[in-house]
């Protein structure tokens, strides 16, 4: 409980990413006690989700943002490791298309959120429009600087309408992104991910860092917090992140709907 109060940012504070250590080892005291703890986080996470999807009335959101190499796609695969791929939804959100460019910048967000009974992952999600637009010029200030009053008010529309929101800031330090860059360089498995444009948004890392103190600061509210998490350790990252999800989970409680009279006991012939 203490580890998330830690990671949440308060509405209306400064997340102050310089006096949070990107390299923390939190939720055990050490790789092996970690990796024990995730598996049952990971097993818990199974029930609950099978228990939303039967529910059928209400969805989770999480929201994953976090510089290149930052580990959004090692959470989604480790922490969703025991989730029934069938009550999940993963979106991932890349540079828009003209399509989606002639809409408000929530069009093709909206479209994407989770039905009732399913947990969404957003790989990179409408944060774009506030970080990467604004530090690509992508846009006037006088454009995305409305936006987060938008996103705030957007957010509580889908919790209003059953959906619990939880958004995730995978921190990293910049000298481990540029190990984990090189090593998508180096790999031929992994080349693939790396983009040469990677490293204009590198070499901007001061840009991006404003961008999302001020994107997090502006849109982490009681209801849809922000929890910023540690992401040099990879373990320690989806300890962090699946405690966030169960949490969540656990607070919505899910129940199996109620069986049809004269089931219970019931012996098949
Ligand atoms: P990746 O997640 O590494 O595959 O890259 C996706 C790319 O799409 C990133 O460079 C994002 O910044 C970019 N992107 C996603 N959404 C937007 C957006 N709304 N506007 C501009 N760029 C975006
Ligand atoms: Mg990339």
């Amino acid at each position: 409980m203490n580890l998330l109060d830690d990671l949440r940012v308060r509405p209306g504070a400064a997340p102050r990413l310089d006096h949070r250590d990107p390299g923390a080892r939190l939720g055990a005291d050490s790789k092996s006690d970690g990796l024990e703890r995730l598996g049952k986080l990971v097993e818990r996470l199974g029930v609950l989700q099978n228990r939303l999807y039967a529910e059928g009335r209400r969805s989770l959101l999480l929201v994953l943002q976090g510089m290149d190499a930052s580990g959004k796609d090692g959470v989604i695969r480790s922490v969703f490791a025991g989730v029934n791929p069938q009550g999940c939804r993963v979106e991932a959100f890349n540079v828009p298309t003209s399509e989606d460019l002639a809409h408000d910048f929530l069009w093709r967000v909206h479209a994407r959120c989770p039905a009732r009974g399913e947990i969404g992952i957003f790989n990179r999600s409408h944060y774009e429009d506030v970080v990467a637009v604004r530090v690509r010029k992508l846009a006037d200030e006088s454009v995305w600087s409305k936006r987060y009053a938008h996103i705030v008010a957007f957010e509580r529309l889908l919790i209003d309408e059953g959906t619990s929101v939880v958004k995730v800031f995978l921190h990293e330090s910049k000298e481990v992104q540029r190990k984990r860059l090189q090593e998508r360089v180096d790999d031929p498995e992994k080349r693939w991910k790396f983009r040469v444009g990677d490293l204009d948004d590198r070499a901007k890392w001061n840009e991006f860092r404003r961008a999302y103190e001020d994107a997090i600061r502006e849109t982490s509210t009681h209801t849809a917090p922000w929890f910023v998490v540690p992401a040099d350790h990879n373990w320690s990252r989806n300890l962090c992140v699946a405690e966030i999800l169960v949490g969540a989970l656990e607070r919505l409680d899910p129940k199996v709907p109620p069986a049809d009279p004269g089931v219970a006991g019931l012996v098949v012939p």
